[in-house]
This record gives structure tokens, sequence and C-alpha cells, in this order.
């Protein structure tokens, strides 16, 4: 296999669903009580949180194995949800193992926090902002606001056109790889306007001084967020292109805090119990530090420093399962895929239900030349994280490449009627139009 096929295989590792139901018509602002038109209904929200959660989650390594640490979050979180305009809504709040700083919502309330941002955090009063800002964004239903379910599933596909149009142009293949969680359910997440962000705001003070913290904690996050923008702009790229900052934003929260909310500043931040439940996390802190900068240095095609940092994080945490497959993808990058499947061989004793760790190693068989192997990896994520039209397009070019048409045919001929448009999807239709 060339290093352009392999290139070209890995731009198809993320996952892409179309969305079905109908669309909603005139509903009831949750926020502000007055009608306007809703694109999606509240059934179509939850839908896709069911279809596109599972899929970010395993591109961000994965929920963190604590689960002291989940259910604080949990109730943190249900505490902020029950003050809120939507509290029917099915919240659910998970601490993932993403390196970069970021947190995210999709429609129907399933939120996510990457352990980059809960490092970098130091009192539950900020937690209790972030949870708020991101409970503003589904109450005030920015997503079903915006999108028609068409340009949704446009916008999720669009996400994968652009992801085979940057691996043409690509030296390294690599950059796709990292990039994957760039892609796909993040695309959906990614263009709040800066008035949805203004409101986020506004709600998620409200709620969170409702639910009895103190205001403070939004301040003391958004100041965390630029002083970090300052120091380290690329730990923070994503956080700031799902939700734009700016000393707008900055300003109106310390505004808000001292006038509307100005009662409420003698509360306690809640500090100690904050670090009581992130101790396990902040132990990983210069591991997480590590892996940050051995990310940025991959974003720039400079693999051999990135592996230098992803094995100082080894060295400090030596089973730490994103750690693990980020080593692996720094030495696959550098062609070195025998080296590269040793690591995921470790990722995936340490995370056995994880599917990122299952892909990339399908992918490394296939540049190893073992076809066989690749199969059994691609159908045991295909077990783990069903749902994703690409696996039927790799187990394919696994049984092709073990020289068996027919079965490679079927896969093709699935994969093809779930996507169109892609450069996989136009191989699949030149074999099938081969072996005809
Ligand atoms: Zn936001």
């Amino acid at each position: 296999m060339s290093r352009r096929d392999f290139i070209w295989l890995v731009s198809a590792t993320t996952a892409t669903t179309t969305l079905s139901g109908t669309l909603a018509g005139c509903a009831t602002d949750p926020v502000t009580g007055q009608q306007r038109v809703m694109l999606m209904s509240e059934a179509d929200e939850i839908a896709i949180d069911k279809q596109h959660a599972p899929h970010q989650f395993s591109n961000d390594y994965g929920r963190v194995r604590d689960d002291g640490l989940q259910r604080y979050l949990t109730q943190v979180g249900n505490d902020i949800t029950r003050v809120s305009h939507r509290p029917h809504m099915p919240y659910a709040f998970h601490a993932v193992n993403a390196n970069h700083v970021n947190a995210y919502t999709f429609p129907g309330g399933t939120m996510a926090c990457t352990r980059g941002i809960l490092v970098d955090m130091d009192n539950e009063a900020a937690l209790a902002g972030l949870l708020g800002h991101e409970a503003g964004h589904v109450n005030a239903r920015h997503t079903a606001r915006r999108q028609t379910q068409a340009m949704i599933a446009s916008l999720v596909l669009g996400g994968v056109a652009i992801a085979a149009a940057q691996s043409e142009r690509l030296s390294g293949y690599s950059n796709m790889i990292y990039g994957l969680g760039a892609v796909g359910a993040t695309a959906l997440l990614a263009s709040y306007s800066r008035a949805n962000e203004r409101e986020a705001d506004a709600l998620g003070l409200e709620y969170m001084v409702n639910a009895g913290h103190n205001p403070q904690g939004m301040v003391d996050l958004m100041a965390m967020l630029q002083g970090l923008s300052e120091r380290d702009p690329n730990a923070l790229e994503l956080m700031f292109s799902t939700h734009p900052m700016s000393s707008e934003r900055f300003q109106t929260a310390q505004r808000e805090t001292r006038s509307r909310y100005g009662d409420h500043l003698n509360r306690r931040t809640s500090q100690e119990r904050y670090m009581d439940h992130t101790a396990n996390l902040r132990r990983l802190k210069p591991a997480i530090k590590a892996q940050q900068s051995g990310e940025s240095d991959m974003a720039r095609n400079r693999y051999a420093p990135a592996e230098q940092k992803f094995a100082q994080s080894l060295r400090h945490a030596p089973n730490d399962y994103p750690g693990l497959v980020l080593m692996a993808q720094a030495l696959a990058a550098q062609g070195k895929h025998r080296e590269a499947q040793s690591f995921l061989e470790r990722a995936k004793t340490a995370y056995p239900e994880e599917g990122k760790a299952l892909h990339l190693s399908g992918i490394n068989q296939l540049a190893l030349n073992r076809p066989e192997s690749a199969l059994a990896e691609f159908n045991r994520y295909a077990r783990v994280l069903p749902g994703n039209p690409n696996t039927l397009f790799l187990q394919g070019v696994a049984h092709e490449s073990m020289q068996n048409a027919r079965a490679a045919s079927d896969y093709y001929a699935r994969y093809l009627q779930l996507a169109s448009g892609t450069p996989q999807a136009q191989y699949a239709r030149q074999r099938l139009q081969q072996w005809r």
C-alpha cells in the first residue's frame, strides 16, 4: 500500500450520518415564551444527541474513567438545568479524555467537558458557569433555530468532503488522523453566532445564580480562557471556534456580576470541593500538558518532536489511553507502523470498549499489509461503535486486499447507500462497475 493510499484511507475514519425525521413548524420559544419558527422538533433534537454523541465522545478518547468525577459533574449540571427553562430535557454531563480546552453540548442536552478544560478551572462556580453557558445553548434552542435538517445533513457530510479535499493537499497523512475531532459531529456544533454566545452567557449566569452559585465563577471562567488564549492559543482553538470569545463577553459578565447579581458575590466558590473531585485528573496534568504540546506539533506536521512529547507524557502516565493513541499516530506518521501497532495494542488493552484505537489499528494493519487483522479490527469497531458508514468502506477495502471481491462489493454497495460525493464513494462505485 502506498503512502497516498494510506492518506486516503485515513480520511475515511470520521463518522458521518444523515438525519431523518420531519421538520417542525412554529413552536413556543422556551426562553422568551414567544412563538417562533423552530426548524427542528424536540424529538429531532434528542435524536441528534443519540446519533452523534457516541461518535464525538469516541473522537474525544472516550469518557474519563473516574466515577466520582462523573457523578460530580452530573450533580452540578443537574442542579443548574433543574432551574432552566427546559428542565424536562434528558441532560447528561460527561468528562471526556481529550486534551484540548473545550466544552460542548448537543441540542438535546448531552454535554461534555474535556479533561483539558477541567484541569484548568479551579473552582466549582467556574464549572457552574461553563455548564450554565452550555445549558443556555440548549434552552435557547440555538441549533434548532439556525438549522433546517437538510442544512445539518449537508453540514455533517460537508465536514467529510472538506476532510477529503484536505487529504489531497497534505503531504503527511497524520493531520487527517489528528484532525478527526474537527470534522463530523464537531462541524454540527461549530457555528454559534456572537448573538448566540451573548444569550448563552446571560442564561448561564441566571441559571448558575439560581442554582446557588457565586456569579464570580463566570468571570473566573472567562478570565481563565482569556489568559490561556494569550499564553497558548492552540489549546483553545476548538473552544473558540464553537464558542467565539470576545472582550465584550468578558466585560458583560463582569458588569452583570457586579450589578444584577451583585448580592450573590459573597457566596462560596466551592474551590475545595472542586479540587477534591478533580484530584485524580489533576495528577495527570503534566501528561496532559505534554500531550497538548505534542498535538500542536502534530498539527504542524512536526512528528519527531511530537513523538518525544508523547513519550514524555507516557513516562508520567504509562497507561493513559490518549497518550498511547497519540504516540501511535506520531509513529505511524513517520512510517513506523510496527512500533505504532505496539502502542495501539496497549491502548486497546487500556480501554477495550473504546473505538478510536480499534479504528486506527485497522488502518495501521492495512499499512502493514495484514488485511485479515485489519478486518477483525473494523468488525470489532462496528460492534463497539455502530453507525459509522465509513466502517463499511474500510471493511470493503480489507476484503479487497484479501482478494475477496464478492464480499468487498457487498460492503462497497452498503457504503454507497449511505454516502455520496466523497472520494471513497467514487472509488467504491468504480470498483463495483469493474467487478460487474
Ligand atoms: Zn457557547
